[in-house]
């Protein structure tokens, strides 16, 4: 049996007055989705657990079948994985972000998106004057870098209370530096960056170009490694992630999935829908799993921007869940599951924790002929999974009916 899990990342919403009172999702048009919902089991499912926030790496944790609030540590040890950097039982990862700061104010957690290659040289910099046996800077994509500290060097800090940037935009650093125990370590480590990436010549260049400099180093997101099971050893399946996302990838590599790389999937609109769905074929034709995760509309949702939601759904819909049923419609023993990994509401432009709905399709799953894939529907359907986690169970071992 083939098993194929497409998320569309914040695809749910809530109804639009611009819509009539419908979602996003009602108003794309989807017949692929539609086709699973008439013809396969419509429902929900909680993705984040409660008192968990709605983050993407949480709610995907439980879409691939592990309870987040027993297996996630944090977002530094799964963009460590995705980097190839091994970290042992008592070392702890963070994420390093390179931002840009104006006097007191945080003004760019991103830098200006500043390219991998200045990045490396900021970080390499920041190694040579702040590394040692137990502090390792690692460089990552753009402004999204690593600190490790290794060997338990410094006690509980997977306990400090780190903001993360993007939430602090505009904001006074001062209010809003890490803080519990040991954290002096880490303030001491963000303030000691700034005065040699100021002066470091990358960042003068920068600024004659009026790019925003990488002046500041952002330490947040930390965790121990995570102890989830290999997905072979949990559920018995070899599979690849497909995906554009560091944390994602990471999560495939902690769980001992294949991470394909794909040339076009950039992460935002342009993504190559149908190169992704391709790719994901071809892993099928040498293992049983595949996880296919779609960025795009969850970057609409951020933008607030309701036309390209509506475009990322039907994309999604036509090209990758089309693609997909296209090739297995002919079958059988094939299982397919879409679902959105949380909602990012237009109106509300950031993440919910609500349930969101799924649909599955294929071999044995014996139909409910709901009216189509969306919110509301899905509401109808008593199918729900309270521990989203359980879905995955259900949806490989769900016994003919
Ligand atoms: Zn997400």
């Amino acid at each position: 049996m083939k098993y194929i899990v497409l998320v569309a990342d914040g695809m749910a919403d809530y109804p639009l007055q611009e819509l009539e009172g419908r979602t996003p999702l009602e108003a794309a048009r989807t017949p692929n989705m539609d086709f699973m919902a008439r013809n396969g089991l419509l429902g929900r499912a909680k993705t984040i657990p409660d008192k968990m926030t709605p983050a993407s790496d949480i709610a995907n944790i439980s879409i691939l079948g592990y309870d987040p609030s027993k297996f996630y540590t944090g977002r530094g040890p799964l963009e460590a994985a995705n980097l190839g950097v091994f970290l042992d039982d008592n070392d702890v990862a963070f994420r390093c972000n390179l931002v840009t700061v104006s006097g007191d104010k945080l003004t760019d957690y991103s830098a200006g998106h500043i390219s991998s290659k200045e990045a490396v040289s900021l970080i390499e910099r920041i190694n040579q004057k702040f590394g040692s046996q137990d502090l390792r800077f690692y460089p990552g994509v753009s402004y999204r870098n690593l600190l490790v500290v290794k060997n338990g060097a410094l006690q509980q800090l997977e306990t400090v209370k780190c903001k993360a940037p993007h939430d602090i935009l505009g904001q006074d650093i001062f209010k809003n530096l890490p803080h519990g125990n040991n954290a002096g370590v880490l303030i001491q480590l963000m303030k000691d960056s700034r005065p040699i990436l100021e002066t470091h010549e990358i960042n003068l260049v920068r600024l004659d170009l009026k790019e925003n400099p990488a002046n500041m180093l952002w330490l947040w997101g930390q965790g121990k490694k995570s102890s989830m099971p290999a997905f072979l050893t949990q559920y018995g399946l070899s599979g690849s992630v497909i995906s554009a996302v560091d944390l994602i990838k990471g999560m495939g590599k902690i769980l001992g999935l294949e991470v394909v790389n794909i040339p076009g999937a950039t992460g935002y609109y342009d993504t190559d829908y149908e190169g992704k769905a391709k790719a994901a074929l071809r892993c099928l034709q040498k293992n049983d799993f595949v996880f296919l995760h779609v960025e795009a509309p969850d970057e609409a949702g951020h933008n607030g921007d309701l036309r390209e939601k509506i475009l990322a759904i039907e994309r999604f819909d036509q090209l990758v869940v089309g693609t997909i049923l296209e090739a297995f419609k002919q079958k059988s023993n094939f299982r397919i599951l879409v679902l959105a990994d949380h909602p990012t509401p237009i109106a509300l432009r950031t993440h919910t924790a609500d349930p969101v709905p799924f649909t599955m399709f294929g071999t044995d799953i014996v139909g409910e002929a709901a009216a189509g894939y969306n919110e509301k529907e899905a509401l109808k359907s008593e199918l729900f999974f309270e521990k989203g986690h359980e879905l995955m169970e259900y949806f490989l071992k769900l016994k003919g009916r």
